[in-house]
């Protein structure tokens, strides 16, 4: 979910075979990286393979130009783009049924749609109509999203496993976005509660929490572009560079994988080592 226009994407299953999508974001050039696990993902995973036997796949997002493109260019029949407001519970339903219709179960679910106002949201003028519109995306359909996958994923008794991006703001105090990170504190609280209740059935629930990647979001944010934002963020990295949307990917598809059968509740921070 929130992966099929730009930022990292998407989900993926069958039979215990896992592929992740993502838009390489910032290259402006919409480039594809597709990666394809056959069986176990993990010491198997490398960072880019071409489809051989691939799965069909299922992403959503409201930016439906991007989500169509992206999904005919995983190939006719692989990937579907299916339109979905995170904000809006009936969609969501209508999401993961139409999943179920098309593969018969749902496997991994990972929910990355998420949204910062880009007016700095201070408390001594915190605006909360657009409190209220980020959080009906990133807290409310964040939830969402978590209680539809489980419900399909305990009806079904699969042992499935949800990701949901939280975010390095998500442990620590931001000057300007109060929302957000309230926002992304809220995600973590959401995935400690699910992995807790859904652990019996199974599934497990985990979050990631990125530093700042130079994704359209941020990139937008911040009104600058991909080299000026390696600049800006190199000194308050301690592996230094610059966080890729990769490095962020490679997470995501551990905590979906086989590889992490024992990790659930977890909030794994992938930010280089950010000092705050
Ligand atoms: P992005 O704006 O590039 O991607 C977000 C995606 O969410 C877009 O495709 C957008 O269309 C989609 N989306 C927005 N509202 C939606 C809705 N109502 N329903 C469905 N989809 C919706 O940003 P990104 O940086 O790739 O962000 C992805 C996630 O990562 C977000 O949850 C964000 O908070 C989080 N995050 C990003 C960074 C970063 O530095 N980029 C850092 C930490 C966390």
């Amino acid at each position: 979910l929130g992966g099929g226009g730009c930022g990292y994407g998407a989900v993926f299953r069958t039979a215990g075979r896992i592929w992740f999508i993502d838009i390489v974001p910032a290259t402006g050039t919409g480039r594809v990286r597709v990666c394809v696990s056959q069986g176990r993902v993990g010491c198997g995973y490398k960072k880019t393979r071409t489809i051989t036997d691939p799965l069909p796949s299922l992403i959503a997002d409201i930016q439906d130009e991007k989500g169509e493109k992206l999904a005919a260019s995983i190939g006719p029949g692989l990937c579907k783009y299916v339109r979905c407001d995170v904000s809006k519970e009936d969609q969501i339903k209508a999401l993961v049924l139409a999943t179920i219709q098309l593969y018969g179960q749902l496997d991994i679910m990972f929910c990355n749609a998420g949204i910062i106002n880009k007016s700095e949201q201070k408390i001594l003028d915190l605006d909360l109509d657009l409190y209220d519109q980020l959080f009906a995306i990133n807290v409310r359909g964040m939830a969402a999203c978590v209680k539809h996958a489980a419900r399909a994923m305990v009806e079904g008794k699969v042992k499935g496993s949800i990701i949901c991006t939280a975010s390095a703001a998500a442990s620590i105090g931001t000057e300007a976005y109060t929302d957000y990170t309230m926002s992304k504190h809220a995600v973590v609280g959401l995935v400690r509660c699910a992995s807790r209740q859904l652990g019996k059935h199974g599934v497990r629930v985990n979050c990631v929490s990125p530093g700042s990647v130079g994704t359209p979001m941020v990139l937008d944010l911040f009104g600058i572009g991909i080299d000026e934002l390696e600049r800006l963020f190199e000194r308050n990295l301690s592996l230094g560079g610059m966080l890729k949307v990769n490095h962020v990917v490679d997470a995501v598809v551990f905590l979906a994988s086989e590889e992490s059968e024992f990790i659930t509740g977890h909030n794994l921070a992938v930010d280089g080592g950010y000092k705050d």
